[in-house]
């Protein structure tokens, strides 16, 4: 060990002379050349390869001591092809004795290797980037032995670093400079649009310069010393919790809202958790190991970095992945530390940002505001509080693209495609021609849409739909007069709950609810109570485990059972009012009892603020969301009790198909134009009638031209939207008769077909 007790590793003598071979000026292939001499020679071992990735799906040899040097820059193979192949796809070595015998073993004639039997692959990785796999074969049959495995790992890392550093840079593709070839990465749409700009990441990466220990003594020092520090400062933030922002979700669910006991924030627990790890001695002894292996501290903590994050991805333990998160921001921290690299780099913010980051929490992402062009999340989730907050920033928004935050550098030039769910990272010309043409088009359209803005939505020689849009924050109110919004359909109360370490006050919640009122300018705001539990989860609320918590204590459950927050926001948006109209429209609501109860809270309030001497709102309209097929099929009271009522598409839907709108294998499994779900909408469009209840839908849906052309067609005669999709909704039904849709949608349901969307597209193409 460092303190001489223990005999020298093997690995810190190879690496000693790596150290000295890579210092040596000389050209990547050289280099490549030599350190594949050097290895085989160190672990005598007669054949020692690099294997480098010249494309995403393909691997390269690069060098070779012991195979056919022919073979090199003409050899290749797909990932998971071959033992090679396997290693980069699984980034996980293999070790075996008789490698023809193994599982996925393929033969390469021309590099002469059939006369080796052992076969140790090590994947090249650093921190979850995938380099390619360092080889060493040997003509016996025998199992490397774990001082190897582990010799090999270490050096594999360290070449990693190096090339990181760009010292293998060459003439072949596979030895072009990292992160200057295209990346092309997939993941799910968490909010619609097209985006392009220049790359800015949210958490700079931290460059390791120097992976090899000069001396063990100083680097365990230096490791110590860091680990002190970053100790006193995660004790820091336990003692004040309001500090620093704890990295992911903590899988906490439900709050409990009026109890100020209650309120212990769920940050506090991953704090607690970094506390366990920054205190583990098991990874205090890994990382001192790695330096007496002869890897610097630096190094020694991206070594347990890219385990850690090569354990996560194979998890599928959500609990595992959590701490494995926790732990991968602390080693981020550590580094930080070690380096004295800040997350401030000065570097200037580009003209048209594209935010990159590994998961980003609602009030950072409400801080960078409207001045991002789009936003690429490696992980996050579309119910995320960040795609909450994307949302209505109408920010286009990625989530869940792999190795997007190690591909992706500062300044980067980067295409969004948020209808595909794909981003392009510095990619070719012709890609960025394709991409700039379709935004072009898109532009023309918003053009087309603005000189209809002040026109209202009527049909031909059908009615007027009223078109209002959806809203959750200040930043909303302008597109009520940009977007020609009749007024606010939706406001989204928990974003302000969301984005704050603390409940806010009744004070802070009537100004902001009386400045939207203001920027309606007298156009109806209808104020939806808060709406949290289920993916809306509050910091700063007790965290409750739920079996399923869609299905769980949220909403308006919420609101009954600890009345403590709705009253004081009822209370604020009375005050708020302050002698104008107020619409207030409680969420999730399943039978009867529950709306009366809400409206009997409000009522109550009232007579408060009354009692108070306020000046009460002029007139108060209070309705309910639909949102669950049990109201559909209340008893007529609630009906007529209502003064209107709003459709929650998104989880109407989600409970009409016992389809979790979370869940990427299942959330567009069903159709909203299938037959059932349109046939239970005219049903509550039929009992509103009856009643004469004002009846809107609000859901997603509602803001995509066909399924609003088709929901006016069944009754719907008041739709709210995302502002931007005013325009596209209103020039379809503007140009459509909808009596006549109504017919085709009728005819497709007599005829047994299980979606009207084939029918109604078929008719829509007729028509143009
Ligand atoms: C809905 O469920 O359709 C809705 C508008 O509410 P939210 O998306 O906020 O749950
Ligand atoms: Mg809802």
């Amino acid at each position: 060990m460092a303190d001489g007790t223990t005999p020298e590793p093997g690995s810190r003598k190879l690496l000693g002379r790596l150290k000295d071979a890579l210092a040596e000026p000389a050209e990547g292939q050289d280099r490549l050349d030599r350190v594949v001499r050097l290895i085989a020679e160190e672990m005598q071992t007669p054949v020692c390869s690099i294997y480098l990735f010249r494309d995403a799906e393909t691997l390269e040899l690069c060098a070779t001591e012991g195979l056919n040097p022919e073979a090199v820059h003409q050899t290749r193979m797909r990932l998971g092809e071959g033992l090679v192949g396997r290693v980069a796809s699984r980034a996980k070595a293999i070790n075996t004795a008789d490698a023809p015998s193994e599982k996925g073993f393929r033969y390469m004639p021309e590099t002469g290797e059939e006369i080796y039997s052992s076969f140790l692959g090590m994947p090249v990785q650093r921190l979850g980037e995938r380099l390619g796999v360092l080889v060493v074969q040997s003509r016996e049959a025998r199992a490397y032995s774990e001082d190897e495995v582990y010799a090999l790992e270490v050096v594999a890392m360290v070449l990693a670093e190096m090339a990181e550093l760009g010292a293998f840079v060459g003439d072949s593709a596979a030895l072009r400079p990292l992160h200057q070839r295209a990346f092309m990465g997939r993941g799910t749409v968490a909010q619609e649009g097209n985006a392009m700009g220049q790359v800015w990441l949210h958490e700079p990466r931290v460059l390791v310069t120097n992976p090899f220990a000069e001396d063990a003594r100083i680097e365990t020092n230096r490791l110590r010393d860091a680990i002190d520090e970053l100790r006193v400062s995660v004790d820091e933030m336990l003692g004040d919790p309001s500090v620093g922002h704890a990295a992911s979700g903590t899988g906490q669910s439900g709050l409990a809202a009026s109890d100020g006991q209650d309120t212990l924030s769920a940050h506090q627990d991953v704090l607690e958790a970094y506390r366990m790890f920054a205190n583990s001695k098991g990874w205090k002894r890994r990382m001192e190991e790695s330096i007496a292996q002869g890897l610097s501290a630096e190094a020694a903590v991206e070594r347990e970095q890219t385990r850690a994050r090569t354990r996560m991805e194979e998890s599928n333990d959500a609990y595992l992945r959590e701490r494995l998160h926790d732990l991968d921001d602390l080693s981020n921290r550590l580094l930080r530390l070690l380096t004295g690299q800040g997350t401030d780099t000065g570097a200037e913010m580009p003209d048209a940002p594209i935010l990159i980051a590994r998961n980003i929490g609602p009030g950072e992402l409400l801080a960078y505001g409207r001045s991002l062009k789009g936003i690429v999340l490696e992980d996050g989730s579309v119910g995320s509080h960040a795609a909450v907050v994307a949302r209505a920033l109408a920010i286009p928004l990625l989530v869940n693209v792999k190795s997007v935050t190690t591909e992706a550098l500062n300044g980067d030039h980067i295409l969004v495609d948020g209808e595909q769910g794909i981003v392009h990272l510095r990619p070719e010309e012709t890609v960025t021609k394709a991409f700039r043409d379709k935004m072009a088009m898109q532009a023309k359209a918003q053009e087309k849409y603005a000189s209809i803005r002040r026109v209202p939505a009527t049909t031909v020689y059908g009615p007027t739909i009223a078109l209002h849009m959806n809203a959750g924050l200040m930043a909303d109110l302008p597109s009520l007069r940009d977007s020609g919004a009749e007024g606010v359909g939706l406001f989204r109360t928990e974003l302000q709950f969301l984005v704050r370490n603390q409940v806010p006050r009744r004070g802070e919640l009537a100004a902001l609810y009386s400045r939207v009122m203001d920027a309606a300018e007298g156009k109806r705001v209808c104020f939806r109570t808060l709406d949290i539990g289920s993916d809306k989860v509050l910091a700063y609320m007790k965290p409750t485990e739920e079996p399923n918590p869609a299905l769980g204590w949220r909403a308006i459950r919420v609101g009954l059972d600890k009345p403590g927050v709705m009253r004081m926001q009822l209370q604020a948006l009375i005050r708020a009012a302050n002698g104008r109209p107020l619409t207030v429209m409680f969420p999730f609501i399943a039978q009867l009892d529950e709306f009366l109860r809400a409206r009997e809270m409000l009522y109550k309030e009232l007579d408060r603020e009354e009692k108070l001497g306020r000046v009460l709102p002029s007139k108060v309209e209070i309705g309910a969301m639909l949102e669950t097929p049990s109201l559909g099929f209340s008893p007529r009271k609630f009906f007529e009790e209502a003064d209107f009522i709003s459709v929650g598409g998104n989880d109407l839907k989600q409970f009409f198909f016992a389809a979790d709108r979370e869940n990427e294998r299942v959330r567009r499994r069903y159709d909203t134009l299938n037959v059932s779900f349109l046939t239970f909408l005219e049903w509550i469009v039929r009992r509103c009638e009856d009643t004469e209840t004002p009846l809107s839908f609000c859901g997603e849906d509602a803001g995509r031209p066909v399924e609003a052309m088709c929901f006016a067609a069944m009754g719907f005669r008041s739709l709210s939207m995302r502002p931007a999709s005013i325009g596209p909704v209103k020039h379809l039904l503007r140009r459509t008769n909808i009596a006549e849709v109504r017919d085709v949608i009728d005819t497709a349901r007599a005829s047994g077909a299980q979606s009207v969307r084939p029918a109604v597209m078929e008719w829509l193409r007729a028509q143009s």
